[in-house]
């Protein structure tokens, strides 16, 4: 089908050796891409199951390690930011070494590694820049603060972008997964017996997400059928966040 392939694109998905990054590396894979996937841990067993797939070993806490991966990586068409940390606990009891690291890797990272690729995407006249926040930004989320305030720093961050690289062909957008069924989600959820099968219940389409509903969205984000799509933030969680 006309302009859902990403043939001859090159793609970085950080985060790529967790479960969601995975599925964003395998569907950008299957649309044509050639897939760097860039973790702070061993990618190698997700690269290796992909067509030209390659690993990349990056720590966005670091900026000396995003410079050297940036650096390394050559050309850049469309970057996934994906890798993201969690630490759930009561604001009032939450350590400010905490709210650092969440920082560091959820916004200032992705800051960082935009402020390295983004030039030669509007150089190149083509681009596309995607952010995975959380619905947990957009409504809030029990013990999660600072994870929900960094998170929500990329809707400001994605926005901005738009607009400044628009004429130059880039799209910038966010995508926010709702409870997605994950390590990621049973690890914020241990401290509640049941909390996740509650947490089914009380969605409209009655499931958790999977990894692969939010990389339907995103592979989409990235094609040219999702051109004139820039600056908007989507929720994929079943229907609880509907604004
Ligand atoms: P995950 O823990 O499986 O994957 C996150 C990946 O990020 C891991 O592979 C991890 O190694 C990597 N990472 C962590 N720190 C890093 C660093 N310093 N440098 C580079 N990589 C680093 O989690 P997931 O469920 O696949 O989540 C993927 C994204 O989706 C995250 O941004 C998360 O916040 C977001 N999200 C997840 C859910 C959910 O229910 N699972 C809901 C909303 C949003």
């Amino acid at each position: 089908m006309d302009g859902l392939r990403l043939d001859g694109r090159v793609a970085v998905v950080t985060g790529g050796a967790g479960a969601i990054g995975a599925a964003i590396a395998a569907d950008l894979s299957a649309l044509g891409a050639e897939v760097v996937v860039a973790d702070v841990r061993d990618a190698e067993p997700v690269a290796a199951g992909l067509p030209g797939g390659r690993a990349a070993v990056v720590d966005l806490a670091s900026p000396a390690s995003v410079e050297e991966f940036a650096g390394a990586v050559g050309r850049v068409d469309i970057v996934v930011h994906n890798a993201g940390v969690s630490i759930v606990e009561p604001f009032t009891e939450s350590d400010p070494a905490g709210w650092d690291l969440m920082w560091q890797v959820n916004l200032r990272g992705p800051m960082l590694l935009t402020k390295l690729l983004l030039p030669g995407m509007t150089a190149r006249g083509w681009g596309r820049l995607v952010f995975v926040s959380s619905d947990g930004a957009r409504a809030g989320s029990g013990g999660e603060g600072a994870y929900a305030a960094t998170k929500a720093g990329l809707f400001g961050l994605a926005k901005t972008l738009a607009r400044e690289a628009a004429r130059a062909g880039v799209t910038s957008n966010v995508v926010c997964p709702g409870p997605t069924d994950t390590p990621m989600l049973q690890r914020v959820s241990a401290a509640e017996p049941g909390l996740v099968d509650k947490i089914a219940r009380g969605i409209p389409l009655r499931r958790l997400g999977t990894p692969a509903d939010v990389a339907g969205l995103v592979g989409y984000l990235c094609t040219d059928r999702a051109a004139y799509i820039t600056g908007q933030t989507l929720s994929v969680s079943g229907g609880v966040t509907m604004h």
